[in-house]
């Protein structure tokens, strides 16, 4: 379905965007992939992924709180592959404290990864794909872009934010080829929650296990994560032609979260 075509995956060492990589490189899309820590392994499990289809997985390490990092980024993807047809931001980090003992860098290291350079990428990216007439934007929001909690004040206003960028993408190249969309998920058992995990399990004694169960508990009737494959697959639709005019939704997949 998407041989032909380049995505750029934002913060797909890890997690989420690796899930979108792989999605999407098994419907032959070649890939860019983004982020920290080992490129090898999610690099290997891409190519697996998409060795059917014969795609190439090419990497930039890009630090997604950078304008000047992310517009390098999307020079290097031009080159590598012409242009970039499917561009997921996905990059996010977390961090967990009251408005009034929030440190003033992670509120601003999150707005900057989690919102602003979904801006960057988006400008840079949109000239080509208006050319072209086709293009999809997918934002990695989350249920926090729908609702808050308490102690997540930078996360919650940026993933609000990010929802509202979406809209405006989507309005702006609403009569064209041009798609943009957010995905919402609620928990999924990667490392930025496997952190929130470990911090409940230490302060209320409890075991790993326990604390995945009261962490769920707390917010997904479901009682289960949601999972890479999973927003992968939903990522993939918001790609294919029956999504042609799926323009700024925000789509949930968070176990009936934001249901309540
Ligand atoms: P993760 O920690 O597994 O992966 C985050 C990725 O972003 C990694 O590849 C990391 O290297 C990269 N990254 C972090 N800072 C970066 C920077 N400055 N520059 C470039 N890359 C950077 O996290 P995840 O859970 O897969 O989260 C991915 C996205 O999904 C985030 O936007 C997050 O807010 C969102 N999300 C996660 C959940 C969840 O429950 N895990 C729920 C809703 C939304």
């Amino acid at each position: 379905m998407l041989k032909g075509k380049t995505a750029l995956v934002t913060g797909s060492t890890s997690g989420i965007g690796l899930g979108i990589a792989k999605a999407l490189a098994r419907q032959g899309a070649n890939i860019v992939l983004n982020g920290f820590g080992d490129v090898e392994g999610p690099r290997a499990e891409v190519l697996a992924a998409g060795q059917a289809m014969g795609v190439q997985v090419a990497y930039h390490g890009a630090d997604m709180s950078r304008a000047s990092d992310i517009e390098d980024m999307m020079k290097y993807c031009a080159s590598q592959f012409g242009r970039v047809d499917i561009l997921v931001n996905n990059a996010g980090i977390q961090h967990v404290a009251s408005i009034e003992n929030f440190p003033v860098e992670r509120w601003d290291a999150i707005i900057a990864i989690n919102l602003t350079s979904a801006f960057h990428t988006t400008r840079l990216a949109l000239p080509a794909m208006q050319a072209a007439n086709w293009g999809r934007i997918i934002n990695v929001a989350s249920v926090h872009g729908l609702v808050g909690s308490a102690q997540k004040s930078a996360y919650v206003a940026a993933k609000h934010g990010i929802v509202g960028l979406t809209k405006v993408t989507a309005l702006e190249n609403a009569t064209t080829g041009v798609t943009c969309n957010a995905i919402c998920p609620g928990w999924v058992l990667t490392p930025l929650v496997q952190k929130q995990v470990d911090a409940k399990a230490a302060e209320r004694g409890v075991s790993n296990e326990e604390a995945k169960r009261l962490l769920l508990g707390e917010k997904e009737p479901s009682m289960q994560f949601t999972t890479p494959d999973e927003l992968g697959e939903l990522a993939t639709f918001f790609c294919s032609a029956a999504a042609d005019n799926v323009r700024g939704v925000a789509w949930n997949m968070d176990g009936g979260w934001a249901a309540q």
